[in-house]
């Protein structure tokens, strides 16, 4: 059958061989963890599961949601932006419902740049930014990212010619894969950067209350005249324990947001109204169960940062995100690291370079699986190290 090259020039999804091979061992009464995943175990908050009921009963919520979703939904971020961030946004223009802010990256990027046109994307980064930018024609440029800097952008390391070429530039904190966290000084430099060099600044913002220890992620927002240069993507995926939902959204620069919904309205027509519904009550709520949900992913945290410093890694402790980072001993590639981990502990991780070139060295941990489940990770990797030193 005849495809298309730039289907044909996708990267292969990179976990199947993981995931075939964790078939096998499971086949073979391996016990396996998967620390793979990044998504959220826990189940959605039930006063949202409720209010979706409620409105899946209602036959006016079963016709077609409007191009630039719900009024309410919208509405309803905009009051999250005021109350949490001080930022007032027009729901009518500089807000759109997204089916998950993944959707909207990536046709973000086709309403936003020609073929040729270049996009600057964080490495180590979310693998989406990337492909998304090969999808829409363009080139991705890295923007290197390492841990003696904190993951924080160093901009005069960009060339002149990629900072005079690109058209947008990707952020996020707190961040997938590092769990780096930003202060609003960054965003500060980030719009500065952008306005010197006519670069439209993008956040993609899916941990934004994924946070621990009193830490409060700021929105790029917040800085003043933002909006004129910049958008930030939002979801309720990760905060709300809501993956499989679709629901998110974008808000920021009114140019760029109506030229995204211009090209939506030509493939999707928004989210099912009972969900974005249900979403709005979410956004609107006090946030305890919110609350509730990162104390235990908070709790997760602890006890691998605790386990793997005791096991002799070198790792930051994270103040967001469901992820740790952690450097990997001397002497394996992370993608042999990761493969012999499977094969000799049962723990499914994913190499650093799965997330760009800046990636190696390091493996991403998912806090996806319960205390006890860490408990056993910690005690299996302790194991793998004492093997690995007398062999
Ligand atoms: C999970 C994730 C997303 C996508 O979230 P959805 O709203 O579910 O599409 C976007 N960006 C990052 C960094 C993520 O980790």
């Amino acid at each position: 059958m005849y495809v298309s090259n730039k289907v044909k020039e996708l990267p292969p999804y990179l976990f199947s061989s993981f995931q075939k091979k964790k078939q096998e061992l499971i086949a073979n009464g391996v016990d396996v963890i998967d620390l793979g995943i990044g998504a959220p175990d826990l189940p959605t908050p039930k006063f949202i599961i409720d209010k979706l009921c409620e409105e899946a009963q209602n036959p006016s919520n079963h016709r077609y949601s409007p191009y630039d979703g719900s009024a309410e939904f919208r509405e309803a971020v905009a009051y999250y932006y005021e109350r949490r961030y001080g930022v007032r946004l027009d729901p009518d223009t500089e807000i759109l419902t997204l089916i998950g802010s993944k959707e909207g990256i990536a046709n973000l990027i086709q309403a936003a740049i020609n073929p040729g046109d270049t996009v600057i994307i964080p490495d180590p980064g979310y693998p989406a930014y990337q492909t998304a930018v090969h999808l829409a024609g363009g080139k991705s440029v890295y923007l290197p990212l390492d841990h003696q800097h904190d993951y924080i952008p160093m901009f005069d390391q960009l060339s002149d010619q990629d900072r005079h070429a690109a058209k947008l530039l990707f952020l996020n904190y707190p961040s997938n894969p590092t769990a780096a966290t930003a202060e609003l000084n960054t965003f500060m430099e980030a719009i500065t950067f952008g306005e010197e060099n006519g670069i439209a600044i993008v956040h993609d913002a899916a941990y934004d209350l994924v946070t621990f220890d009193g830490y409060k992620a700021p929105s790029i927002l917040q800085v003043p005249n933002a909006k004129e240069i910049a958008v930030e993507f939002g979801s309720l995926s990760k905060s709300f324990n809501m993956t499989g939902w679709r629901i998110g959204y974008v808000v920021g620069n009114k140019t760029l947001i109506q030229a995204l919904a211009t090209l939506k309205s030509n493939i999707d027509t928004s989210q099912f109204l009972a969900i974005q519904k249900a979403a709005a009550i979410a956004l609107r709520s006090d946030l305890s169960g919110v609350k509730k949900h990162t104390m235990i992913v908070k709790e997760r945290m602890e006890r691998m940062y605790h386990g793997l410093v005791e096991a002799g890694f070198d790792v930051q402790k994270p103040k967001g995100s469901i992820f740790i980072w952690p450097r990997i001993l001397a002497g394996y590639t992370s993608a042999a690291f990761a493969e012999k981990l499977l094969d000799e502990a049962g723990i499914i991780v994913t190499p650093g370079t799965a997330f760009g070139p800046s990636g190696e060295g390091y493996i991403r941990m998912a806090l996806s699986v319960p205390v006890e489940r860490i408990d056993e990770v910690i005690r299996r990797i302790k194991e793998f190290n004492r093997k690995g030193v007398s062999s």
